[in-house]
């Protein structure tokens, strides 16, 4: 992509996504959303971090800092197992609790994300591809096996970080199972999470829903925004994308549902959303 266009497509989505977020706070529906009876949390979604200008998968470490220390001061950071309590209805979160989600596994995830969230005792979960583990980008074995310590849970990413939605069904089943059964054999837990890789709507189905219900896990997450509810769909559970090159003022609307309503975005323009 040139330039040009690159620099045109990250203005305009910022300027969307600022829109957004401003149009939830004036309009009063964040009010609403925070005096709902049942309330809802949300799972934020991280990438790289890096400074790469331009990116939107890369967050800074110094911008990652911010958000932690300001999720610790405000205790909204909750743990995976948090979040299952919550969604089986036997533990109340204060609305606006969320839960920090890492894709990919990159190493910049281990040497800048992981000192972070330990300094401010923000737990987490980190969605991985199997087949990527050990390589020169993506973070170790051992690495991984460390990670329960600090309160960082390992979910599976596929076991190739392919879209589900394109495969055969067999195809699907293998990539659920054969990524689950290497992650619990070396890390010696149970997976029960699993994030889509891509995540888009084109990325799932009714069957791949089916296939991660009979593999055996319990939760599913994509990548359409929106807050979560105990009645939520538990295998479509949607996740709010944290960018770089946004305010603290940005990261805090988001976490109170400033860009729930990006969900119209990902529902029109889903085919136009880069993916890494
Ligand atoms: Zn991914």
């Amino acid at each position: 992509m040139s330039p040009l266009v690159t620099a045109l497509r990250w203005h305009t989505k910022k300027i969307a996504r600022g829109a957004t977020a401003l149009f939830s706070m004036l309009s009063g529906l964040l009010w609403v959303k925070a005096r709902r009876k049942t309330p809802h949390v949300r799972v934020l979604m991280y990438h790289r971090f890096r400074d790469t200008p331009r990116d939107p998968f890369s967050v800074r470490p110094e911008e990652f800092a911010s958000q932690m220390r300001w999720l610790a001061q405000h205790q909204l950071a909750i743990s995976p197992d948090d979040f299952v309590a919550f969604l089986d209805g036997n533990r109340a979160l204060p609305s606006g609790s969320v839960l920090v989600s890492i894709d990919d596994g990159f190493l910049d995830f281990l040497s800048e994300a992981v000192p972070i969230m330990k300094r401010y005792g923000i737990p987490g979960i980190c969605f991985i591809p199997v087949a990527d583990v050990g390589d020169s980008e993506h973070v170790s074995w051992a690495e991984l096996a460390a990670l329960a310590a600090s309160g960082i849970e390992v979910g599976s990413h596929s076991y190739n970080h392919v879209s589900l939605g394109h495969l055969a069904e067999i195809e699907v089943a293998d990539q659920l199972r054969r990524s689950r059964t290497e992650l619990e054999q070396r890390l010696k837990h149970p997976v029960r999470m699993f994030a889509y890789p891509y995540g888009t709507r084109a990325d799932h189905n009714s069957s791949t829903r089916n296939a991660l219900r009979k593999v055996g896990y319990t939760l599913g997450f994509v990548t359409q925004h929106g807050a979560v509810a105990p009645d939520c769909d538990r295998f479509t559970i949607p996740r709010i994308k944290v960018e770089g090159g946004e305010s603290m003022w940005m990261f805090r609307l988001l976490v109170r549902g400033g860009l729930d309503a990006w969900s119209v975005f990902d529902r029109i323009f889903w085919r136009l959303q880069a993916t890494p």
